[in-house]
């Protein structure tokens, strides 16, 4: 699987894609990440890619064409020089679009060897772009964030999660387990300012059946 990031802040990946499981996917080439800036497909290098708003308004709207021209540019990485027609999907980020979740996850890592991510930042991007490539607008939640890095890095360790040999055991992914939202480990006893936490004594049972029936009562 890779993912294809269309960003104008490249910078902002860095730190949680070099930390723990993403490290490690990418290090054992389970996923790749690749970087697009539209700032790098401008046609004047030196002139300003946010623009304002035909209308009126506050805030600062993306360019279309630099923008186009990244995508274009990840859709060509994505295809490849290969024979094999890959599968690739498009995502532009909207605080309105549909809502991402695990089941979202699920389909996309089976479905495609290939996601770009289109960012936006202040206002968004120029919506031109839509007509340009068959994108599919989708959100990460119900609240509006300053831009699509963060849904970008949310879908991609939410899908990096459904790639096979990501997480130590395909078993690892609590979507296909009963999980429960509290967990446990050593010392069976913690004790904190003069009082003592015990672990819920099922726990301590060896009885996987109704380990099994607690943890899923516990949602
Ligand atoms: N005026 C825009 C919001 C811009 S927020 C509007 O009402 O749609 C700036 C950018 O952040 C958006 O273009 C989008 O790429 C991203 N973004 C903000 N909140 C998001 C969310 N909940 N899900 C996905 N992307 C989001």
């Amino acid at each position: 699987m890779t993912f294809h990031v269309v960003t104008l802040f490249p910078g902002a990946f860095d730190s949680y894609l070099g930390e723990s499981i993403l490290k490690r996917a990418i290090e054992d080439k389970k996923v790749k990440v690749k970087l697009y800036n539209p700032r790098d497909f401008a046609e004047d290098k030196w002139d300003r890619i946010d623009r304002k708003a035909y209308g009126g308004g506050p805030g600062m709207v993306i360019q279309a064409a630099p923008v186009a021209r990244a995508i274009e540019k990840a859709v060509k990485a994505a295809k490849g020089r290969g024979t094999k027609k890959p599968h690739i999907k498009i995502v532009f980020f909207s605080p309105s679009g549909v809502q991402f979740d695990t089941s979202y996850a699920k389909s996309a890592a089976k479905k495609y060897d290939h996601i770009i991510f289109v960012c936006g930042r202040y206002e968004g991007i120029d919506a031109r772009v839509k007509k340009m490539f068959k994108m599919e607008d989708v959100s990460v939640g119900p609240y509006v964030l300053t831009g699509g890095e963060l849904p970008a890095m949310v879908m991609i360790d939410c899908i990096a999660r459904q790639v096979e040999g990501v997480l130590g055991s395909f078993d690892s992914r609590e979507e296909e387990r009963v999980a429960s939202p509290d967990v446990y480990t050593r010392p069976e006893i913690v004790a904190y300012k003069g009082k003592k936490y015990r672990v819920p004594k099922i726990l301590l049972s060896g009885n996987h059946a109704e380990i099994e029936k607690w943890r899923g009562g516990q949602k």
